[in-house]
Formats: structure tokens, sequence, C-alpha cells
């Protein structure tokens, strides 16, 4: 069999489309990396039968022009999949089997691809390590004691492995972009409205954003125009031309002004991050850009604003999980409150519960103007920063994360500190524009770090352009020995 370990998914689709390998020995070379890579934990749910059965489908077929052809693919398991388990990485969702396809991942498959599984993610994509999931820890491929972040970090921690050769992931706070820093991989959460929400497990509404995880900018800018489009089912969807992110890919830096925001400096930023975002610096002066200094003064806001807004929406939407139309019910009571209070209490993990108390405390009677209020006055002013910056730079450099990947239980027991991981990403979901994330380099232990580019709404072009010119400078290479394989 070929060794696909090395292919990206545009060199996989072109082998395939030129009928050098077909779509069942891809699949197939897939599902014997995912079987070996069991120590991982990246899957919560596989189905290699349907999987095999729609490769040879997708074979039988001629002169085929979608944009994913016979591409296998696994996705997070928070995209509703018709028939198939879909769990959020909740106990209360575990035996839940959608009688519908969500339409991001129903667009993945209208242009060509196939189903590998469902990738293990923080419950109900709450977390930045992978830890809150019913379902275990997912291991990041860099090394055993490290997380691969999250929330998507079952579909980080897959990507990086190559047990799919690209994926799917949510982002509400960082979760598709801090993952990617983790694990050497590019990730952009695009702008808010961009790809339908429609059949994705509900966070937060008004952050929630499906996003493109692959190995590089070109696998991204072709992931993001097949998943992206207007969607009627999704009453935010941006009803506007299908962008062809993938046709319309060059290095284009010239000429353009980027902003470097100073709030982003932070106190005890580890000087190695310094180091690599001063490079990325370096790299686009090179390449003929202007650098610009920018302040986005309500930055220091941005992350108490996320953790009342969130958590405020997170509460009113997981209510529907009672126990009663559906998922984990109690077996526990002696009448209806009583069934709903077990059902919750036994089916949500602690990190959920926190959630849905601060966030019914924020909008609770006496409380919502001083807190939920508040923090949506605050949304406007980070948006009005991004907005006037906007005027003066084409795009905004700044460090994805805080740190690189840290080990397993070194923050699940102080929740600030695990918070402090999306200081760099929330903004932007709270600004609703589009940001990507990619490997700008590696720390003293060889940990990747990620650099982020920022645009305005719907400039997602942009950010492609450029972080194409970065990735050819940068030149990263992920050192992973495949030692799960042993
Ligand atoms: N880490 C953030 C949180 O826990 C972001 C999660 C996300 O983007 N889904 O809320």
């Amino acid at each position: 069999m070929s060794d696909l370990n090395q292919n990206t998914l545009t060199q996989i689709a072109n082998l395939i489309k030129t009928k050098k390998i077909s779509s069942l020995e891809v699949t197939k070379f897939f599902i014997e990396n995912i079987e070996k890579a069991k120590k991982l934990n990246s899957f919560i749910t596989t189905c290699f039968e349907k999987s095999l059965k729609d490769a040879k489908n997708f074979d039988k077929k001629k002169n085929y022009k979608g944009l994913l052809p016979g591409i296998p693919l696994a996705v997070k398991d928070l995209f509703c999949t018709k028939n198939i388990k879909t769990t959020a990485g909740s106990k209360i969702l575990e035996n839940f089997i959608p009688a519908y396809e969500s339409s991001v991942t129903n667009n993945l498959w209208s242009e060509g691809a196939i189903i590998l599984g469902k990738l293990n993610c923080d419950e109900f994509a709450m977390g930045s390590s992978n830890e809150t999931s019913y379902f275990g820890n997912t291991i990041n491929p860099i090394g055993k004691s490290l997380v691969p972040g999250g929330s998507s970090g079952g579909s980080a921690s897959a990507l990086a492995a190559n047990l799919t050769p690209a994926t799917i992931g949510t982002d509400t706070g960082g979760s598709i972009r801090q993952p990617a820093s983790f694990t050497g991989t590019v990730g952009l959460k695009p702008t808010y409205g961009l790809c339908s929400r429609w059949g994705i497990v509900a966070f937060a509404s008004s952050l929630d954003q499906a996003g493109p995880m692959t190995k590089n900018v070109e696998d991204c800018a072709l992931l993001l125009e097949a998943m992206s489009g207007y969607d009627p089912k999704d009453s935010t969807s941006i009803n506007k031309k299908k962008e062809q992110y993938s046709k319309n890919l060059k290095e284009n830096v010239k000429g353009l002004k980027i902003g470097i925001p100073k709030e982003y400096r932070i106190d005890n930023m580890p000087k190695e991050i310094d180091n690599i975002w001063n490079k990325g610096i370096d790299i686009l002066k090179k390449s003929g850009a202007t650098i610009v200094n920018i302040s986005l003064p309500h930055t220091n806001y941005a992350l108490p604003t996320y953790y009342i807004v969130a958590p405020a929406e997170a509460s009113s939407n997981l209510a529907r999980y009672d126990g009663v139309k559906y998922g984990y019910r109690s077996k526990k009571g002696k009448n209806l409150i009583e069934m709903y209070e077990n059902t919750r209490g036994e089916g949500f993990g602690r990190e959920v519960k926190r959630r849905v108390l601060i966030g019914t405390y924020v909008l609770s009677s006496g409380y919502y103007d001083a807190y939920y209020l508040k923090a949506q006055k605050v949304r406007k002013l980070i948006k009005n920063d991004f907005d006037e910056s906007f005027k003066k730079v084409d795009a905004i450099l700044t460090p994805s994360t805080p740190s690189s990947a840290f080990k397993f239980g070194e923050k699940t027991n102080d929740p600030i500190s695990m918070y402090l991981n999306d200081i760099f990403t929330v903004p932007v979901n709270l600004a609703g524009i589009p940001a990507i994330s990619i490997p700008g380099g590696v720390d003293s232990r060889g940990y990747p770090m990620g650099l982020q580019l920022i645009a305005k709404a719907l400039d997602e072009q942009t950010i492609l352009n450029i972080a194409l010119t970065m990735e050819k400078a940068i030149n990263f290479k992920n050192s992973i020995n495949r030692w799960w394989e042993n």
C-alpha cells in the first residue's frame, strides 16, 4: 500500500482525481493508521464499514467534479451526523443518534468526502485541553504526557498523527486555533456566519463557528471552500456568493499593512513566544509588508467578557437536556423535578455544571445588568477596537496562545489558569471576525507554538494569502515519531 503519511489533503485529492490511487485504497490506509493509534484516544466513534462502502461507491463514479473526491475524513463529535452516534463528549448524549446531518458535514459529503468517524472533544466544547471529555483524555502526538489542546483536541490529535488527512472543528473561544497551535497544525476560525451552525451541538450560539483544521494553508483554503456557504436553515448564516479560496490562494504580502497590538505583549509571557512573534514580524517585513504598531485597548476585558457571555448562552442552550426528549435519563427520583435534577446531575460533568451555574447566575434578576448586560456593552467596545484598527491595517499578527502544550493535570484544578489559555483567541470570537493559526516554530523542548493572523469580517482570503507566504518562510516541520504505534 502507498505511504500517504507525507501527503497533504490537496495532494491526495489530486491523486484520486487523476486515478493514481482509489478512494478505497486511501480509506484503507487511514483506517489502518487509526487502528494502530488507539493509545491516542482521538476517536469516540469509528464507522469503518460505512467508510469502505462509501469509498467503493465513490470509485464507481466517472468524471467527479467535487472538491473532496473520495477523501476519507473524521470530524469533531459536535457535528450531528445522521444515523451515526454524536456525543459532544458528554455522558448526557452517550447514546444519541441524530436523525439529521449538520449542514457543514453535509457540505463535505456533497463535495465527495467520506466519513471515517467522530473525534473526541471537551464536553460540549467547554475546555482547553480535552480533559473534560466523558470519553477520556486525548493525547497529543507530540508527546505522551501532553494535552492536545481543546476543545477540538481529538481533531488536532488525529490530524497531527495522520489518522485523517484533514478535519473540522468548532471555535467558540479558540477551540480550533489553540489545539492547532499545540499540535503544529493549521486551524482557521471563519467569520461568524460563514459556516452554518445548523446541526452543530450548541455551546454559545453568538460565538460558535465551525472551521477547517489541516496540515498546511493550501489544504485550509480547500476545506474552508468545501464547508462554507449560505444556509437558510441557520438564521445567522451570511447570504453571499461562495468564495473560491483555493483558486484565489496566492502569496501576497507586498504592500500590506500588518498591525502588531501592544496589548498582546502580556506579563510573564514566555520569552520563546515573544521570539517566535518577532520572527513572524521579520518575515512579513522581508516580504514587503509595513509593520504598524496598533492598540486594541479593551483586550484586557475580553477574557472576563467571554466567560460571562459564553456561560450565559450555554446555560440557556443546555436547558434542553432534561432527560425527556432525548439523551440520558436518570432512573432515580420520585417525581418529574427529581428526574430532571438527577438526569442533569449525573449526565453533565464538572466543567459543564460550572458553566451552567455561572451562566444562570449572570442572567438572574438583580445580576443581569451588572454582568450580562455590561459584558454585552464591553463586547461592542472590543469589536470597535478591531473596526478602528482595520481602518489602518489589512491584518493583525499575534501569538495564538500564551504557552505551548502543557501536561495532563497541570491546570485541571485551577479553572482560571485553564481559561487564561484563551487570552489571545477570545477577542476574535467576540468580534465575529476570522483568524488563522499557523505553526510559528518550536520552544526549547521542541513543542510547537502558533502564530495568529486576524482579518476583518469576510476577509479570510487575505489571511490565507499572508499565511501561505509565512508558511513558506517558516518552513515548519513537525518532528513526530509515531511512538503510539509500538
Ligand atoms: N477554551 C474555551 C472554553 O472553554 C473555548 C472553547 C471553544 O472554543 N469551544 O470556553
